[in-house]
């Protein structure tokens, strides 16, 4: 990696928000340092949140899956768009039908929270794309139908991301294939995306935290959501550099979509002086 892009913060934060997978772990292994750090965070009383912009989850089974890494945490402190497209839905149509082509943990929001759901073209009022696995040809013709014949359905999305990296460089299609689908066939344009980089992820994450954007850091491995909700808030954008995006990604952004902080590993999040008091040093560190 190209020294040259390693930019390590100055300063600690009161709040770090952080992305899941390719920043705390990738794929069902913790990356170095994630633990140490949000253990020393949270000793030095910090909010730590985190955030998920897949919706094939719900937050309960990404607190299984942090525990089960050694990184107990409370639902709570954790947001997906099961969470943001709920809220949105419950904030923007509250009486809608609403058509998910989605998993089962995003039909499980809905129903908890009372959203009424149908697969009858003529009686939806918003299809809602997201990440499914079980996608198939009828889901497409019934969001079709809605949108295009019956030309009484909305579009949104859970989130607008093109795949979800795998370990190996790997990856699987995600929400922004099935989206393209239906704007494709039916000549319409998704009005509302619940995951970053829309802010509706961070204001979900530090309800009823009171502390000023500019003391909180975004943590990501990807440009286009992450370090872009970090920038667009007026948090500190910090990237690293263990998923999505490499070293040689970096040289040639734009100097206005460059993350304000790059590390190679995430316990440097932690400035120069901590890493000093705590006695950790490179070597030893690895
Ligand atoms: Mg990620």
């Amino acid at each position: 990696m190209a020294d040259g892009a390693v930019t390590v913060p100055d300063r600690l934060y009161d709040a770090y928000l952080f992305d899941q997978d390719g920043t705390i772990y990738l794929g069902d292994d913790l990356l170095p340092g994630a633990k140490v750090l949000v253990e020393e965070l949270r000793a030095r009383g910090k909010v730590v949140r985190f955030l998920s912009n897949n919706p094939t989850k719900d937050p309960q089974q990404y607190a299984d899956k942090l525990a089960r890494l050694g990184i107990p945490t409370p639902t709570e402190e954790i947001v997906n768009t099961t969470v943001t497209m709920t809220r949105w839905l419950l904030d923007n149509a509250p009486d809608a039908v609403v058509y998910p082509i989605s998993e089962a943990p995003l039909k499980r929001s809905f129903e908890a929270a009372g959203i009424k759901m149908s697969e009858d073209p003529a009686e939806i009022d918003i299809v809602v794309a997201s990440y499914d696995r079980g996608f198939r040809y009828e889901k497409l013709q019934i969001a079709f139908d809605a949108i295009w014949f019956h030309k009484r359905a909305r579009l949104v999305a859970t989130n607008p991301d093109r795949f979800c990296p795998f370990p190996g460089g790997r990856g699987e299609p995600d929400c922004a294939a099935i989206t393209a689908a239906i704007e494709a066939c039916t000549d319409t344009t998704c009005e509302a995306n619940l995951g970053k980089p829309n802010p509706a992820m961070l204001h979900a994450a530090l309800a009823g935290v009171d502390i000023e954007l500019r003391n909180c850091v975004m943590v990501g491995d990807r440009l286009s959501t992450d370090i872009r909700m970090g920038l667009e808030t007026g948090m500190a954008a910090a990237l690293v550099l263990t998923g999505e995006t490499t070293a040689e990604d970096l040289a040639t952004i734009a100097p206005e979509n460059t993350p304000d902080i790059v590390v190679d590993r995430i316990d440097r999040l932690l400035p120069p002086d901590v890493w000093q008091e705590l006695g950790w040093s490179e070597s030893e560190r690895g």
